[in-house]
């Protein structure tokens, strides 16, 4: 592909990037959060209870552990957000939503759906070319380590589907060394490595 082509496109992702982080901007504003406060709500709620820990929000969001947890402090100090006993290691603590927390997501989700509206509107060869490119661009940047995904469990290197059967938790991570329920394997892992 030409340059001036590469060029075009990088143009169109970097306007793309300011409408999509202006709307977030503002809809999280509208809710008295940082777009990086907004991030951690989401996170929160949709992340495995065993995942998610301030060390994982970290990654996900890109910034290092002090920056993380200076993020968390006003969420837990305004109600939101939770620190819970990890479920699994005694030592460790996972961030979870408070019941005011989950009505302040639930607010900040109809900005989003503001965007899929503008999606749905687009043709469906259109959506199929932009899901197929965007889905190659993201594996791109999370193979070099610009981007952390997290994704459930099928599809991941460390996933062993039926390693158990008949039983409650079938599943088994190599990565965690732990069995898991058929809803736990379908929760969002930031440590979700494509198998090749
Ligand atoms: S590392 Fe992979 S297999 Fe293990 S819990 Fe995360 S997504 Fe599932």
């Amino acid at each position: 592909m030409s340059r001036e082509r590469v060029d075009g496109i990088l143009a169109s992702l970097l306007r793309l990037s300011r409408a999509v982080d202006g709307t977030l901007r503002e809809g999280a504003a509208a809710v008295g959060l940082t777009p990086a406060q907004a991030e951690t709500l989401r996170f929160a709620a949709r992340t495995r209870p065993d995942m998610a820990t301030v060390g994982q929000l970290a990654r996900v969001l890109g910034v290092r552990h002090a920056t993380a947890v200076g993020i968390v402090e006003p969420l837990v100090e305004r109600g939101v957000l939770e620190r819970r006993p990890h479920p699994y290691d005694g030592r460790r603590r996972v961030l979870a939503l408070t019941p005011s927390g989950r009505r302040l997501l639930a607010r900040l989700e109809r900005v989003a759906a503001e965007l899929r509206r503008e999606l749905e509107g687009l043709d469906r060869t259109s959506l199929e070319r932009l899901e197929l490119g965007l889905g190659a661009l993201v594996d791109t940047l999370r193979r070099s380590g610009l981007l952390v995904v997290a994704a459930p469990c099928a599809g991941c290197a460390h996933f062993r589907p039926n390693a158990a059967p008949g039983t409650k938790a079938p599943h088994r991570c190599a990565l965690i060394e732990r069995y898991l329920s058929e809803a736990e394997s379908r929760m969002l892992c930031p440590e979700h490595t494509p198998a090749a």
